[in-house]
Formats: C-alpha cells, sequence, structure tokens
C-alpha cells in the first residue's frame, strides 16, 4: 500500500483507502509567510495535523519544512485531488506522486459535468435537486421528502422578539489538550522570532480538530439545535454569535467529517427522530447543496474566474477591515460582526452575506481583496470555497453566472434580521443625514453607481425604479462618496 500524502484539508478516515495505511503530513511554514491569516485558523490546522499524526502513531509521517516540495520531491506517494488549482499544480510536478479523484464531496466533478453540460444557466438550485435525486437523499421515491424541493420559505424567520439569545443549549465545545498548548507555544514563537504575522485574536479553541471531535459535535447538534436552525437560519442576534447554527464548516473543510455521512445522519433525524424537514432540509441545502455547488464551480469557472470583475469595482479595502479593527466602527452590526470575526474567526452566513459581503459590495471594493479577506480571515475559508462565495455570490463580480441579482440590502433587511439597530448611532430609515445608516445610504449610492449594469436584469427593475423616485438621491451619492466613518 502506497503511503498517503495529506493535505491539511484532508484530515479524516474518509480519505484513507485502509486504517492502516501509511500517512505523509506536511506542515509548511511558506503558507503562513504569504498570507497573514486569522490566528485561531493557523493554530487550528496545526493542531489538527498533530491530532492526526498522534492519532496514527508510526504509521504516520509528520514533517515540518519551508515548502512542500522540500518534504515530498523524489518519493513515491498518492494524494487525493488538492482543493486548490496551486496544490494540484504542485502535484502535478512532483514525479513520483499520483493524483487519485477528490474526496470530501458528496458529488463526484463527473456529476457536476453531466448536470452542467446541457445547461445556459447553473443555478444551485438546480443542482442540488439533481444531486439529491443521484444520492437519494430526502426522496420518497422520485419526489422529494414531504412534497417540497425547496423549504426556504419556513426558514426566514426573525429573531424571537425581545430574546438576547435562542432558547438552545450552545455548541459543544471541544477541550484543549497538551498538543493545543505545544501548538500555541510555537505559534507564538513564529510570530515573535520568525516573522510570521497573523489576523485576529487567540482565543480557547472553538473548533474541533479530530474526527472524533467533530462527531461528538455533530451528535450534539443533531439532538439539541438542528431543531431551530431551519427557522433562524438566515436570524442575527448581538448576543448569540453561534444562534442554531451547526459550526461544521471548519471540520468539513478540514475534511474531519464526510458530508454525506453527516446529510444522511441528519435524515435520520428528520425519519426517526421527528426533527422537523423544514430544518433538515435547509441543512442538508447547505452541505449537499451550496458546498458542493460552489466546489464544482470553483474548478468548472476557470483559472480566470477568481479575478473577473463585472461591476469594475476597483476600491481597495480600508486598512480597519483587514486589521479587523471593530473598534474603528460605530455601526452596531458592523462593529459586532467584524468583532466576531477578530476573535473567533467565525460568523454565520447572513452576517457574511448581508453585513461584511453586502459592505464590500455597495463599497465598490475589489472582489479578489474582498475573496482574499475572507479566505484568510476566516477559519473554514479556502480559495475554492470562498472564490465562488465572493466573486460569484456576495460581490456579483461574475455578472450573475451564479446568482440571479446582487445581493445588496440596505438596513431595513438588518433591522429586520437582528436586534442590531436598537442602539446602533444610525437610523436604518434614514438615507441622509448625521444618522443616516451606511447600509440603507450604501443601497441606493450602490444602484446609482451600477445603474447601466443593472438594467437588463428584470429582478432589478423595481428596485431602479424605486432609485428613480428618490428626490434626494444627489445628497445621498454625495455623502455616500465622503463617507470615511462607519
Ligand atoms: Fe447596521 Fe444601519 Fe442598523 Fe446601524 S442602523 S445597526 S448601521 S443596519
Amino acid at each position: 500500500m502506497k503511503r498517503r500524502w495529506l493535505f491539511a484539508d484532508q484530515l479524516g478516515p474518509h480519505f484513507l483507502d485502509d486504517p492502516e495505511q501509511p500517512v505523509l503530513l506536511v506542515i509548511s511554514r511558506a503558507v503562513f509567510r504569504r498570507r497573514r491569516y486569522h490566528r485561531q485558523k493557523a493554530h487550528l490546522v496545526v493542531s489538527a495535523m498533530r491530532h492526526l499524526a498522534a492519532g496514527l502513531g508510526d504509521r504516520a509521517e509528520l514533517v515540518e519544512v519551508e515548502r512542500y516540495r522540500d518534504a515530498v520531491a523524489g518519493r513515491e506517494l498518492e494524494v487525493c485531488h488538492p482543493t486548490s488549482r496551486e496544490a494540484r499544480d504542485l502535484v502535478r510536478s512532483l514525479p513520483g506522486v499520483t493524483m487519485l479523484p477528490p474526496r470530501g464531496f458528496v458529488t463526484a466533478p463527473a456529476d457536476f459535468v453531466a448536470w452542467a453540460e446541457s445547461r445556459n444557466q447553473l443555478r444551485m438550485e438546480d443542482f442540488y435537486r439533481a444531486a439529491r435525486t443521484l444520492h437519494g437523499v430526502l426522496m420518497d421515491g422520485p419526489e422529494p421528502a414531504g412534497g417540497r424541493w425547496n423549504l426556504d420559505a419556513d426558514n426566514r424567520e426573525p429573531p424571537p422578539r425581545g430574546a438576547d439569545a435562542l432558547p438552545v443549549p450552545p455548541p459543544l465545545m471541544p477541550t484543549e489538550d497538551e498538543i493545543d498548548v505545544s501548538t500555541r507555544a510555537d505559534l507564538d514563537r513564529w510570530e515573535r522570532d520568525e516573522g510570521i504575522g497573523f489576523v485576529g485574536r487567540d482565543g480557547p479553541r472553538l473548533f474541533p480538530v479530530t474526527h472524533d471531535e467533530a462527531t461528538r459535535r455533530l451528535d450534539h447538534f443533531l439532538a439539541h439545535r438542528l431543531r431551530d436552525f431551519g427557522p433562524y437560519e438566515d436570524a442575527m442576534l448581538r448576543g448569540d454569535p453561534y444562534m442554531a447554527h451547526s459550526m461544521l464548516s471548519a471540520s468539513l473543510n478540514l475534511g474531519l467529517l464526510d458530508p454525506l455521512d453527516v446529510v444522511r445522519r441528519a435524515e435520520r433525524a428528520y425519519r426517526d427522530e421527528g426533527a422537523p424537514l423544514s430544518s433538515v432540509e435547509g441543512f442538508c441545502r447547505q452541505i449537499m447543496g451550496w458546498r458542493d455547488y460552489v466546489w464544482h464551480c470553483y474548478w468548472h469557472f476557470g483559472e480566470r474566474y477568481p479575478r473577473t470583475n463585472a461591476l469594475a469595482a476597483r476600491r481597495s479595502l480600508p486598512s480597519w477591515f483587514w486589521d479587523l479593527d471593530a473598534d474603528h466602527v460605530s455601526a452596531a452590526c458592523l462593529g459586532d460582526v467584524l468583532a466576531g470575526v477578530r476573535d473567533r474567526g467565525w460568523v454565520h452566513h447572513i452576517p457574511r452575506l448581508m453585513v461584511l459581503g453586502n459592505l464590500a459590495l455597495q463599497r465598490g471594493w475589489d472582489p479578489a481583496a474582498v475573496t482574499e479577506w475572507f479566505t484568510r480571515s476566516f477559519v473554514d475559508g479556502y480559495p475554492w470555497v470562498m472564490v465562488p462565495n465572493v466573486v460569484g455570490m456576495s460581490q456579483y463580480a461574475d455578472g450573475g453566472r451564479m446568482t440571479t441579482k446582487p445581493y445588496a440590502a440596505g438596513g431595513a433587511y438588518i433591522n429586520r434580521m437582528s436586534d442590531y439597530c436598537r442602539g446602533c448611532p444610525y437610523d436604518p430609515k434614514h438615507r441622509t443625514g448625521d444618522d443616516a445608516c451606511p447600509y440603507t445610504a450604501g443601497y441606493w449610492a450602490f444602484l446609482h453607481r451600477n445603474r447601466d449594469a443593472l438594467t437588463g436584469n428584470h429582478r432589478m427593475r423595481q428596485p431602479l425604479a424605486g432609485l428613480d423616485r428618490l428626490h434626494d438621491l444627489d445628497e445621498v451619492v454625495a455623502a455616500e462618496k465622503r463617507r470615511r466613518v462607519y
């Protein structure tokens, strides 16, 4: 049996053919020199690799080098298809290394190609339905369980009125061990002595580093939190960053859990334990819908896709944003979300899309730089997931290949879906004046700036008609051009 080289996001048992297979793990410090990653992400990855090596004992060879190539050149190895172009090209350039098909996703590349080849529009919803049919997930014969494919309409509840937090048990948190202690000490040393820089704050490890830890978090989520996930999946509360989210994205993207096992477990919770279908469907949609879809889009749209910029957004990200300096911000929503990224390297999908991504879209920040920011700042961020999610979904930089319209929204959306606006110095209803909400005013300025690019889109007809009715548009646009403070 050939030794299996496992990349840092291929750490679960499903990346091996046999539990006895010998393994090579390479920790490359050059990765941390190239990008200033979140400190907690660096900890998570290094700790996860060291935990796997410790668990495998003599069968694992763990090497810590400056460059991957130094550890693998001239060796006979097998590796599952890596998740980035850069890593794939490295593998291809190494003579003794055999590249196997990818693992870690529900669907295979051939499934996506077969689905995509006869279509002009590659919509996630259609792909998700095809994937469910192919794998028999939440299906009753040829029909979707419960008679509907999409239960999103049941899953858009605002947070419960007056609540500071959802009444659900918090996610199961891991316990740090001596490997975490030594990892933290090494990262301190790399920062101090080797000039390696990180962003964000260090803190107790919040995410699993082993298959067993991730399985325990999954078990706990299915038993105690899944029920409330669906209705509140889009809601935000200042005092409850986790709401009823599974907190499993980092584990899936480290390869600790097999996503098909995860959706099958969720389906069992529906069929055998009475979990509500809307929650189970919403959860499966995130994993075998969105997650698989963006993975395939990353490869399908090609090498130039990361730099597409259909709205010609060229502004630089401000330094406070790069540095996750939440104290620089007065806006209650943005300040809290940016602090969440700084302190945890994670916020759920709505703060990502509707607070952070929405801000970048409205302000015309360069989509490639925004992608870079998300990739380095989030514990679950990798190029394959952030390129389509940022370029295609949140920044509309691909001109609509992934979504039918830009995800731009004013303060009214944030006000409806959160408790942020109470106590914010801005007013979500105001688009001019000292208390003009940067999201409300920014929304109109965005539509004005991109009017020509959006005019042909029938889903934008109504918002653009609203823009035409604004009597104070010039004032809004001029003030937003000058805005430096949020
Ligand atoms: Fe955010 Fe505007 Fe609401 Fe303040 S008023 S919390 S800036 S949406």
